[in-house]
């Protein structure tokens, strides 16, 4: 049966994929004049009175754009423009300063902190409205780059310094909650043979078709790279070592009933790989560069041992 939406939930849904602007600024006034106007303009806006108040809503909302009120009571612009630039998941949002300073002083300092552009109060709409426009391109721009820089090319899950990004975060949150964490290493059972009897060609579609299962195997929330050649990792938050275990075991049998059908020299040639596991869990003083050791020791215990197998670091 289709889903039943009501009126407020479609207003919701549609909401979610509207651009969203963020206001900060002390006078009532301009904030309901901002927000009437860039609502008009199609931009979901959200509205803050105080910095404290929008820095909140920033960590707690998707926010693509921020307007910032110089001079406000408590924390100034400048103060929170600089907590915005300074974290790592809010920096990339474009920042426009709204000010009645015309002063060059002000205009100058606040871009040297970061913002993207400043923009003198009364504000004229239809410049505001371009400016919001160019600073949406650059940060859609930026975003690409971002999305580029944290991607393997080769396969399109996470490359090694976005794994160990989010992976670092996952294992801070778990430590935090007293939760377990499992963490794995893998690597591909004789991959050289792959790329020396075939060429690098099927040797790259071999690790795209290893990726694809890899993703389909895991939660949405467990984090799964490639960190070198034939190298791959997982994290696995909210997991004890035995279900790591059972995870890892369904997805090595997973691979290794895996055939790829491939045309070689215009004869179809069936080709199956293997993949070893190392796997190690988190206690209380665990942090990332023990379990990658430990990881590492397990996998080759699992190599050492016949390969195509899962073994627990001990
Ligand atoms: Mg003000």
């Amino acid at each position: 049966m289709d889903k039943i939406y009501s009126a407020s939930s479609i207003k919701n849904r549609d909401e979610q994929y509207k651009t969203t602007i963020l206001a900060i600024d002390d006078a009532k006034d301009i904030l309901a004049l901002l927000d009437s106007d860039l609502s008009a303009e199609g931009y979901r806006v959200l509205t803050a009175k105080s910095g404290s108040q929008g820095l909140e809503i920033l960590s707690a909302e998707d926010i693509d754009l921020v307007l910032l009120d110089i001079l406000m009571p408590e924390m100034s612009g400048p103060h929170v423009l600089r907590a915005i630039k300074q974290n790592k998941q809010s920096k990339i949002i474009p920042v426009i300063m709204l000010s009645a300073s015309e002063q060059s002083q002000d205009i100058v300092s606040a871009l040297d902190l970061g913002a993207d552009d400043y923009v003198t109060k009364p504000y004229i709409p239809e410049v505001l409205f371009a400016r919001i426009r160019t600073s949406l391109r650059h940060l859609e721009i930026n975003r690409e780059l971002e999305k580029m820089a944290s991607i393997d090319f080769l396969t399109g899950i996470n490359n090694r310094r976005q794994f160990y990004h989010l992976s670092n975060i996952a294992l801070n949150k778990n430590i935090r909650d007293q939760s377990s964490l499992t963490f794995g290493l893998m690597d591909i059972d004789y991959f050289k043979n792959v790329n020396d009897t075939y060429g690098h060609d099927v040797g790259d579609l071999v690790l795209a078709d290893f990726s694809k299962i890899l993703s389909e195997h895991f939660r949405g929330y467990d984090i799964i790279g490639r960190i070198g050649g034939e190298e791959f990792c997982i994290c696995l938050p909210d997991t004890n070592v035995s279900k790591g275990l059972q995870a890892c075991e369904r997805f090595r049998k997973a691979v290794s009933k895996n055939r790829m059908s491939l045309e070689l020299d215009g004869r179809m040639v069936d080709l199956s790989i293997k993949v070893s596991i190392g796997i190690t869990s988190t206690k209380q003083e665990s942090n990332l560069e023990l379990l990658i050791k430990q990881a590492d020791k397990a996998l080759y215990a699992a190599k050492n041992s016949g390969r195509n197998k899962v073994c627990e670091f001990k």
